[in-house]
């Protein structure tokens, strides 16, 4: 039978890839997986005239390390570990789940931007068409999604 060993878990720290973050890590403690968490920080788009010191970029970037070190199982028996990428969203999760060989990607269907009419946001879109490994892909809201916050 196929094992689960690594669950990889994409996140923009958006409430909708929290709710997937219950789910990941639920199947790391039943499975005794190891989970890995993954937050991408796109490069800066700089308008013509506009200046953006690299001061600004380094103080946003230690903000989004500080959230993904924050996030952690409520299970404290389940491993993670952390990593952080720059680059573009979908490239750098489907090179993460290559270079980690991971055996399954559980992600939001939808994240910051969240439009409901789309079946899915374009990084879950990209990641369901070339990952190398099953992904599950969770909707929000589902039945108990409602409890998370309560039992974390
Ligand atoms: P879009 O970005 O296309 O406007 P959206 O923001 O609603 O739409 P996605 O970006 O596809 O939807 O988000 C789906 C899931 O992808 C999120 O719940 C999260 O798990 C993952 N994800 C999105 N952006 C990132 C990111 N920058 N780093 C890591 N994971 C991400
Ligand atoms: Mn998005």
């Amino acid at each position: 039978m196929l094992p689960i060993r690594i669950i990889l878990y994409p996140t923009d720290f958006s409430e909708r890839a929290q709710a997937a973050f219950q789910v990941a890590c639920a199947l790391a403690r039943d499975h005794g997986a190891r989970l890995i968490l993954l937050h991408v920080v796109s490069p800066p788009v700089i308008a013509y005239g506009e200046t953006i010191t690299d001061l600004v970029i380094v103080a946003s970037n230690e903000r989004t390390q500080e959230l993904l070190n924050q996030l952690k199982p409520a299970d404290p028996t389940v491993p993670c570990e952390r990593q952080f990428k720059e680059g573009d969203p979908a490239a750098q999760i489907l090179a993460v789940a290559k270079a980690t060989q991971c055996d399954l990607i559980v992600m939001g269907t939808h994240g910051r931007t969240g439009l409901g009419r789309l079946l899915m946001g374009s990084v879950a879109e990209q990641v369901v068409r070339r990952a190398p490994c099953p992904v599950l892909t969770v909707k929000t809201p589902f039945p108990g999604a409602e409890r998370i916050g309560e039992s974390s």
